[in-house]
Formats: structure tokens, sequence, C-alpha cells
């Protein structure tokens, strides 16, 4: 039975890092039918904070993400929020203590500095060099007497640890390379270090799927598995797969604080989840070779972890854009229309919430679906529609509005106040109008769509006319001839 988790730390908005490693769990549980257990890192109370907490499950229902055991849906080893489990990282670190795996350290940070230093000069290994895993009770009396701090220290053992990643193969740390690290701190606070393998081995995950840049602490956590296994806390130690870096601008790792990083924005944007999350899942993974679009049905049905590429992937804006065009133009028509709903009223809306005007948007939205990169694009598409108005764009006007183009618009006017109103009589006027004058349609348009639209730019013109209406159109070309 497959139990992944997923297990991030509430310390600031989400970022799609954090969201690549979700997606992954998530899917790797659903293909293997099995269980997806949603804990919050939440021990370093000065990071962590309720408001990154709700954040976190907002965001994770918006993805459209389930799981199985954890906050709102409970389970068999709840509580799943870390501060609520301190009592059973004190108890494990005592058992660890008590049964040598562990030892309190009385190093200060001046001496730590000291001794990396020459370590360092003297060309030898910097990490902690194990002074304090022989301490006699006496000179261990005396620190306490003196009113030393001390830490907890895991003891790693004096042997290579090897073990098989589940992306990226075979892999060996030696023991100079992972030292004896705290994982208690002198406050009696438990780090990351303990709590995190503690709360795998009871509740009893059988694959660890997580970012690379957890991977130095993978030695360290397979070290302490056996431990707990030794003291009957585990059963077994799950298997490791760590997904590749996300390389961000000028190829460096996308980092939590990178813009482009943080989740809010496509929602902001007008991401759809679907999209977002078929382009992350490119992110070190791919359905086949010509396939870049794709449901998370598909996914799910073709995960496997094996399939993880070991190299940084690269994260490119462009590409998630068009991927989520891509979903906008699957949508059938209504839900594409209900998915804009939010941009369309207070306060995303330019125009008074009484203007907006229903009909008039499900007649213009099948034209504005297929030209949307995301959703939010789309008050500026149909704006047109319900400001008083047209939106002044100085820049469209000054580019289309030239010598003679008031002639067209009269032109163009006179026979638009004749014209049949659907959009090929509209066209039909307009290319008309532009062959009096000697320009072709594309000129011909131009100043008919600033003054109507206040943009060079936008949906397609005749339909858009249509929509509009005659009444409007006129007075706004009446408008731009004033
Ligand atoms: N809370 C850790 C983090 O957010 C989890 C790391 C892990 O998956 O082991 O980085």
């Amino acid at each position: 039975n497959v139990r992944v988790r997923f297990c991030p730390s509430p310390t600031g908005n989400p970022h799609v890092g954090l969201v690549r490693t979700a997606l992954f769990n998530w899917a790797f549980a659903r293909h293997h039918g099995g269980t997806l257990v949603f804990r919050i890192e939440d021990t370093d109370a000065a990071r962590d904070s309720e408001e990154s907490y709700q954040q976190l499950l907002d965001s994770m229902r918006w993805l459209g993400f389930d799981w199985d055991e954890g906050p709102e849906v409970g389970g068999p080893h709840a509580p799943y929020r870390q501060s609520q489990r301190m009592d059973i990282y004190k108890d494990v670190a005592q058992q660890l203590l008590d049964g040598g795996y562990a030892y309190r350290c009385y190093c200060t940070a001046e001496e730590l500095d000291e001794r990396r230093e020459a370590a360092r000069a003297a060309g030898r290994p910097s990490g902690y060099d194990g002074k304090c895993r022989v301490v006699t009770p006496e000179q261990q009396a005396a620190y306490e007497a003196e009113g030393r701090p001390s830490i907890v220290r895991f003891r790693m053992p004096d042997e290579a640890i090897t073990f098989t990643d589940l992306v990226r193969g075979e892999l060996t740390f030696t023991p100079e390379n992972v030292p004896d690290y705290g994982i208690v701190r002198a406050n009696g606070a438990p780090l990351y270090t303990l709590v995190n393998p503690v709360d795998d081995a009871l509740m009893e995950i059988t694959h660890v799927l997580r970012g690379e840049d957890l991977l130095s602490s993978t030695p360290r956590q397979i070290a302490l598995y056996k431990a707990l296994i030794e003291l009957g806390v585990a059963k077994t130690v799950p298997e490791f797969g760590h997904l590749p870096y996300v390389m961000g601008e000028g190829n460096k790792k996308l980092s939590k604080r990178d813009p482009q990083a943080s989740l809010n924005l496509y929602r902001e944007r007008g991401f759809l989840p679907a999209g977002l999350l078929n382009y992350l899942s490119l992110l070190g993974w791919s359905l086949s070779a010509d396939q870049d679009l794709f449901s998370m049905e598909e996914m799910v049905a073709a995960f496997d972890i094996k399939d993880v590429n070991a190299n940084p992937a690269r994260f490119d804006l462009k590409k998630a854009e068009a991927i989520n065009a891509d979903h906008i133009r699957q949508l059938d028509v209504k839900a594409f229309a209900e998915a804009c709903e939010p941009w369309l009223r207070a306060p995303h809306a330019p125009w008074a919430p009484e203007a907006f005007d229903q009909a008039a948007w499900e007649a213009i939205a099948p034209h504005a679906q297929t030209r949307l990169t995301v959703l939010s694009d789309i008050t500026a598409n149909v704006d047109f529609l319900f400001l008083e108005e047209p939106a002044e764009d100085e820049a469209s006007w000054a580019k289309a509005m030239k010598e003679g183009s008031d002639a067209l618009l009269r032109t163009a006017r006179a026979k638009l106040a004749d014209a049949e109103w659907t959009a090929d009589a509209i066209k039909a006027a307009v290319v008309a109008a532009g062959e009096e004058h000697g320009l072709k349609l594309g000129k011909a348009q131009a100043p008919v769509r600033v003054a109507v639209t206040g943009r060079t730019v936008g949906l397609p013109l005749f339909e858009s006319l249509e929509v509009l209406g005659r009444e409007r159109t006129l007075a706004r070309v009446d408008a731009a001839l004033a």
C-alpha cells in the first residue's frame, strides 16, 4: 500500500516549486490507488503563520487536490499539524538519547566556528568533528553546573550510506560528508531533521518524493530511520525520489522570493488550475515526447516516478501561458463564461456593476475564448461593451487616427447607419467604405476599431460591433469625429 506525503511549512505565499511537489505526490498516490497524507510542518513559530496555513489549504483546494489524511479530513495519525505533536518529538528524542543514538552536545557556537576554521585551514572536512560524542559523566555534570546550553545531536554511523533514489539511481554518501547533526535546539525545540522523519515513520510513509534541495538530508534521515527501527518507532525505511531543480531567469534556481514563483500570481492572472498543473507537471516529467497538453486524469493514469528526469527543469513562462491558453480553448463555452466571471465583476471590472450585460457577455464569449492566454485579459477585451465610453488609449489613437481617418469614418458611418446589423453586413460596410478611399480592409477597420473600442487590438471587430449594437457604435464614431 503506497503512502506518500505532502508536507510544506506555512511560511509565506505558496510557490510553484511547492505546487509541483504536491502534484507529483498526488499523481503518484492516485496512480497507485494509494494514500496522500497532507501534513503541516509548522514547528518554526518564528516563521510559520496561521495566515500562511489558511492560504496553503485554500491554494490546494483551488488547484483541485484532494488528500486522504490531513487538515480538514483527519485520519488515523492525527493531528497532522506538527505544532500539535510536540510531545511525540520530545519523547522520541529522549528515546534516542537513552539508546545512545544521540547525545548532548555542549559545544558553543564560538567553539564550533573556531574548530571549523581550523579544519578548513588544514584541509580537513569542516562539519561537526564529534567532540561531544564522548563526554564523561563528570564532564557532563561540570557543563551542566556551568549552565552551558546543549543541543541534542544525532550520532551518524561511521560507514557510508547508499540508497537507490527513484529518480537519480544509486547514490552513496561517505561519513566525512555527513557529520553528526542537531535534532533538538538548546531551548528544547525539535528541528526539521527530527520531526520530518519521525512523522514519516509514524505515518507509515512508503515513498518520499521531494525537491532535490533536500537530497543532502536524506542520508541523515536514513540513518535516523535505522535507529527508529531499532527503537520500534519505525517499521521500514521509505524509498526516496528527488525531483529536479527548477531554474528561473538567467539559469539560476527559481527561488521562493522570485515573483515568477508565486502561486498567487498565476491565480490572480487567471490561469486555470488544469492549465497551471499541466505546465508544472512538465517540470521534470512528460506524458509523451509529442504531447504537451493533457488533463490531470491522463497524468494520473500515466504517472511513473521512474520517468521523472533528474536534469534541472527550466521554468518557461511563455510555455506556461501557451498551455494555459490551450486549456482555456478546451473548456465548453459555458464553463469558459463562468470561469471569467470574477474578472467581469467588482473589484476587477472597471465598469459599474449594473453596466454588466449578461446577454452581451454570452454573445461575445465564444469570440473571446479563442483569444485569451489568461482569464484576467478578459476585462480589457470586453470593456468596450460595458464602459460608457471606450477606454482611452492614446497610443492606439495616435496609431490608427491618421490623415484621412475622419473622411473614412464619415463614409463608414453612413454605410453602417444603413447596414443590416450582422457581422457580415457590418464587414461589407467597412470594406465598401475602405474601397471608396482606396484603403484595404486592415487600414480601413483600424480607425473604426479605435473609435469604438478605444484600442487597436481586440476581439474580432465585426462580431464586436454586432454585439455592441448599432446605436452605440454610431454614437462612438460620432464622438470620434466631433
Ligand atoms: N517541510 C519541509 C519543506 O517544506 C518538507 C521537506 C520534505 O519533504 O521532507 O521543505
